[in-house]
């Protein structure tokens, strides 16, 4: 039987004989254990937390050092540039949804939403592997529009943010994409946590280097320089940072950079940061070690509500949630 933690709900799952239970084990349970036993592939994920053989299980980037950390916390843990945020915004958050996995009710804003749009449109767009055009963000009834799975209603919401992405495409001829939106899943020895990422492309550019291209749609100001995009989004730390631990690619690049690509409504951007600069490369090892700190050392995991609460997908679970009344209404 199940039972539902929240309303008492319950759903009976089985309900026969032992011989019926044995038999419904053979045919349908055994087959999954055969195929468990007898795998050879990997499929690293932030689970690998709990996987005993992370520490030499080759899947996994060796990124040791890459949290700045010099001693494991508490437990094995695994950690993206998203969870920080996160954290920093509401430690109890980041540890009901990414640590209890409790059941969330998604309530996302209009920020979070329409970066989620932007991003889906943009990696359909590149998986098909050509450069995207103004073509591509004509009407929406026009057939040469490349609305993709959008309603009429989200498609104008985020067309004028494609138009800006299509000023800087980077599916230029002659680039060749390694991966689109595949997560990459490291292992940090020295704080013991698995490291994810989510880079938005991987690619190698037409001068033979490793890229990594990283979107950021945005409502605000577009930052006025390399300095201030890389004290915004955290992303950009977080993945030279990967640099920094030695990461290069599949093909052991010596040239690579990292680009973000910041798109407003009426503007768009690229900051880009080189290999070669060991000073930005300490300046993002520094500025990791220091976000992560009070999250790697955390054991109690304290509610800060605020104004976020609004869009606090377990408000429900949380009893210091705030309550909307005294949030006001949330914008970007
Ligand atoms: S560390 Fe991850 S990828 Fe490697 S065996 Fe364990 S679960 Fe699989
Ligand atoms: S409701 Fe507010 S205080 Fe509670 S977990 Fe969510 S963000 Fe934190």
């Amino acid at each position: 039987m199940e039972i539902g933690l929240k309303d008492s709900s319950f759903q009976v799952l089985f309900d026969d004989s032992p011989e019926e239970a044995r038999s419904v084990f053979t045919s349908v349970a055994l087959p999954h254990l055969h195929k468990i036993i007898g795998g050879n592939t990997f499929h690293p994920g932030s689970f690998c937390k709990d996987c005993k053989i992370a520490g030499c299980c080759g899947a996994l980037e060796r990124l040791d050092g890459f949290l700045g950390q010099s001693t494991p916390g508490f437990a094995t843990r695994s950690v993206s540039a998203r969870d920080i945020e996160l954290y920093e915004t509401c430690p109890a958050q980041w540890f009901i949804t990414r640590s209890q996995f409790l059941p969330r009710e998604y309530s996302t804003g209009p920020a979070s939403q329409r970066g989620r749009l932007v991003h889906d449109w943009i990696a359909r767009a590149h998986s098909r592997s050509i450069q995207c055009t103004t073509q591509d963000i004509g009407e929406f009834d026009d057939p040469d529009s490349f609305t993709s799975t959008l309603s009429r209603d989200d498609y104008a919401e985020i067309q004028p943010f494609l138009a800006q992405h299509v000023e800087v495409c980077p599916v230029r001829d002659g680039a060749q994409i390694i991966s689109i939106e595949s997560p990459l899943y490291g292992y940090d020895a020295s704080a013991d946590v698995i490291i994810a990422s989510a880079p938005d492309m991987i690619y190698v550019d037409t001068d033979e280097s490793l890229v990594i291209r990283e979107t950021k749609s945005t409502r605000r100001e577009m930052p006025e320089d390399d300095a201030e995009a890389f004290d915004k989004f955290f992303a950009a730390p977080w993945l030279l940072n990967l640099f920094a631990c030695g990461y290069r690619g599949p093909y052991q690049s010596s040239s690579a950079r990292l680009e973000l690509e910041v798109i407003t409504a009426d503007a768009s951007r690229v900051f880009e940061w080189d290999l070669k600069d060991e000073g930005v490369l300490r300046m993002a090892q520094k500025e990791v070690k220091q976000r992560v700190k009070s999250w790697h050392s955390d054991a109690t995991w304290a509610a800060t509500p605020g104004r976020h609460c609004t869009w606090c997908p377990v408000k429900g679970w949380c009893p210091e949630a705030e309550d909307d009344d005294e949030s006001g209404s949330w914008t970007e």
